[in-house]
């Protein structure tokens, strides 16, 4: 039976591993390989005068990238990677690689994105790009942990839907037999709809579907979105869950994905301060005039520049609270002493916005009238509404974008690199 390539100790004396050729060389007296599985790289070292001449003929026909099963004996020697290297007494080629290979595996010749997006399953067997997807595994468990612990019940809501969540233009909208549809955009509705139905905690690690048309750094057509509802709390309590979540999950992978983070080159993961400053929006905006000389009225959205600019002055993640009521969705709770603004925030890291929750509307009335004043039709929002007349306690939540989450953790430039197989403006395949 093989075992993992990182099991492999200078400690163990015999091993049998399956792989990828990373590295060949052929050095004249020594056949040289590296072999890679998920777990690390192997240094497999062959005297040609020494090993058995059957699997010296094998060795001397395999392709970078191919797979193989190798057995043989451990050495422990200094200069190789994890201070050990195989001695192989039988080696099988599971699978040849043809060759010129799609991108650089070793990365001596950087790639560019699309590139690397046209090839990404080769592309994903660079080290240090299987450390992202092994790490964003992790905080998906944890968060699943974290939510369980706290008696969250996992729920799955509908992607195909017959109305927008809050009207607009970010919607695609796909033929459903004879009707037209749209794919869910938030499962916001659900969400809030499983609080009458008496679930008190939800959440739900699914897709969201938006329709961007601009080709950014932090957008994606289709992204993760870590969704939350609670019953009997306001924005505060979902704000202290949304921080205590942060933190937690760079906590758990400072602490248990130290082998990927290293690959990474990030050997310190600092752990989030808390508490997070909590800033109203009219503060927010005077940082962002400030800093940037632009000149910014109640009501303005906070772009990408201004988003920046309030990051750099905050230096760490921080809330932005007491929204304009105009700027936010219907269903966000307006304040009771001034209804011009509510009781939405956004979750910001420096770089950019994580999430955007808010204490809901849970009044019919109030909420019917928020959605005409946002010139919606309620009654396209019957199976929403009814609910709200038929005992719906009070609740707030928030939605986390995954994507984003992984991305600010962990450095990355471009948002495509913390998904698998992105979809953006000009890309569906693969
Ligand atoms: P932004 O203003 O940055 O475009 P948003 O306010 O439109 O984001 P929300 O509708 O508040 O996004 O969604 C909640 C969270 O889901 C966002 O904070 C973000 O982390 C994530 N998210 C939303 N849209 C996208 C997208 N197109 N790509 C990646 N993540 C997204
Ligand atoms: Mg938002």
């Amino acid at each position: 039976m093989h075992i993992p390539i990182k099991k492999v100790t200078p400690e163990t004396e015999h091993a049998e591993i399956v792989g990828w050729v990373h590295e060949v060389r052929d050095l004249g007296g020594l056949l040289f390989f590296l072999i890679r599985d998920r777990t690390g790289i192997l240094q497999v070292t062959a005297p040609k005068k020494k090993v058995d001449p059957a699997v010296l003929e094998i060795l001397k026909t395999v392709s970078r990238e191919s797979v193989v099963r190798i057995r043989g004996k451990v050495k422990s020697i200094d200069k190789a990677p994890g201070g050990r290297e195989l001695i192989p007494n039988s080696v099988e080629i599971l699978n040849s690689c043809e060759s010129p290979l799609l991108l650089d595996v070793v990365e001596k010749v950087p790639a560019e994105l699309d590139t690397r997006l046209d090839a990404r399953f080769m592309d994903i067997r660079k080290p240090r790009v299987t450390a992202v997807f092994l790490i964003r595994s992790a905080v998906i468990r944890m968060v699943n942990e974290f939510l369980c612990a706290r008696d969250f019940v996992h729920v799955t809501t509908p992607k195909i839907v017959a109305a927008a969540t809050e009207g607009g233009t970010e919607l695609f909208p796909i033929a459903y037999f004879e009707k037209e549809a749209f794919l869910s955009q938030s499962p916001q509705l659900y969400k809030q709809m499983m609080m009458a139905a008496g679930f008190e905690k939800v959440y739900e690690i699914g897709p969201i579907f938006r329709a961007e048309e601009h080709n950014t750094t932090k957008h994606l057509n289709e992204a993760t979105s870590i969704d939350v509802e609670v019953s009997f709390a306001d924005h505060q309590d979902v704000m202290n869950l949304l921080e205590d979540l942060i933190v937690s999950v760079y906590g758990c992978v400072r602490d248990t994905c130290s082998d990927q983070l290293a690959t990474l080159s990030l050997d310190d993961l600092p752990v989030p301060p808390t508490p997070f400053p909590r800033i109203p929006y009219r503060e927010a905006i005077d940082i962002a005039a400030r800093k940037t000389g632009e000149s910014f009225s109640f009501g303005d959205d906070i772009g990408t520049v201004a988003e920046k600019a309030i990051g750099e002055e905050m230096g760490q993640h921080y809330f932005i609270v007491d929204w304009p009521t105009a700027i936010k969705p219907y269903y966000a709770m307006p304040h009771r002493e001034d209804p011009a603004l509510c009781r939405a925030f956004d979750l910001m890291h420096p770089r950019m916005e994580l999430a955007s929750g808010a204490q809901r509307v849970h009044q019919h009335d109030l909420l019917v009238e928020q959605i005409r004043s946002k010139g919606l039709v309620p009654e396209n929002f019957a199976f929403y509404l009814t609910p709200f007349r038929y005992g719906m306690p009070p609740h707030a939540g928030w939605g986390l974008g995954a994507e984003r989450l992984v991305m600010t953790m962990l450095g990355l430039n471009n948002i495509r690199e913390a998904v698998l197989f992105p979809r953006d403006r000009h890309r569906m395949v693969p």
